[in-house]
């Protein structure tokens, strides 16, 4: 059986106050037995404080960016070891919003992949067309270009231990989800093309589903057969929605 995920990606967004206020209300909401992992993705100044109030806990943490290299003169950038004295378990890499805004290109994208991996946490690395891509019939180029990227050569076995968002970028944030249609033709095309690399690997692959996602939405896209789970943005930031969308993975 894949393990199933709710992460929920928080960006930008909120004070020390507020982040204290949520994770002590997602403990309450989200539900502790159960068969999905939960976790939330955090700015990172805010990981030691998360590290503290989340050790012990049914809920997981990490961090929406790394730099891949351990140390050195990259002013301002945080290292995949750093991220590890706050004993993040997950590290975002390839979002859209770091693809498109930050101009990060799929190299790099790779190396922060293997940097993560190296230090021991799970990368989830996100994929997604946008608009014209999909418009113009090139879903699939675009997801095998940012996939080969990351999985050629001898990095067959990188498969294992990481998690994939299918994250179309039309959909991020814009109150457009994917039909659970459109997201398992997605998912299917990814586990598919991951298997030239590793066909064990891909089928026991965790793939998540991103953008849009609310507690109307989340059932019907998790019941899809490709479909592991989710990357939570916006509804990330009010517990009961995000526990609501926890709950709704247990019924698939
Ligand atoms: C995201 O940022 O990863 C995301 C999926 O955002 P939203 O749920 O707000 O579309």
């Amino acid at each position: 059986m894949r393990q199933k995920f709710v992460m929920g990606n928080w960006k930008m967004n909120g004070r020390l106050i507020q982040i204290i206020g949520l994770v002590h209300d997602l403990l309450a909401i989200c539900p502790r037995q159960s068969a999905v992992r939960t976790a939330v993705l955090a700015p990172t100044i805010y990981l030691p404080e998360l590290s503290t109030l989340l050790a012990g806990q049914h809920i997981g943490w990490g961090a929406q960016n790394v730099y891949p290299k351990d140390a050195g003169p990259y002013t301002g950038e945080i290292s995949g070891l750093m991220l590890s004295d706050y004993h993040c378990q997950y590290v975002l890499v390839g979002h859209s919003e770091r693809r498109h805004q930050f101009h990060e290109d799929e190299k790099f994208v790779a190396e922060k992949f293997h940097h993560v991996k190296e230090h021991g946490m799970i990368p989830i690395l996100c994929v997604g067309e946008t608009a014209m891509d999909r418009e113009h019939g090139l879903m699939e180029e675009t997801l095998s270009r940012q996939l080969s990227a990351v999985f050629t050569g001898d990095r067959a076995h990188a498969l294992q231990d990481c998690v994939i968002a299918y994250e179309p970028v039309w959909a991020i944030g814009t109150g457009i989800t994917a039909t659970p249609e459109q997201a398992q033709h997605a998912h299917a095309f990814i586990r598919q093309f991951l298997s030239q690399f590793d066909h064990h690997g891909a089928q026991n692959l965790s793939i998540l589903y991103g953008g849009s996602v609310t507690e109307m939405n989340a059932k019907e896209l998790f019941a899809k057969t490709d479909v592991d789970g989710g990357l939570i943005g916006g509804a990330s930031l009010h517990a009961q929605q995000f526990g609501e969308i926890v709950k709704c993975i247990n019924y698939c």
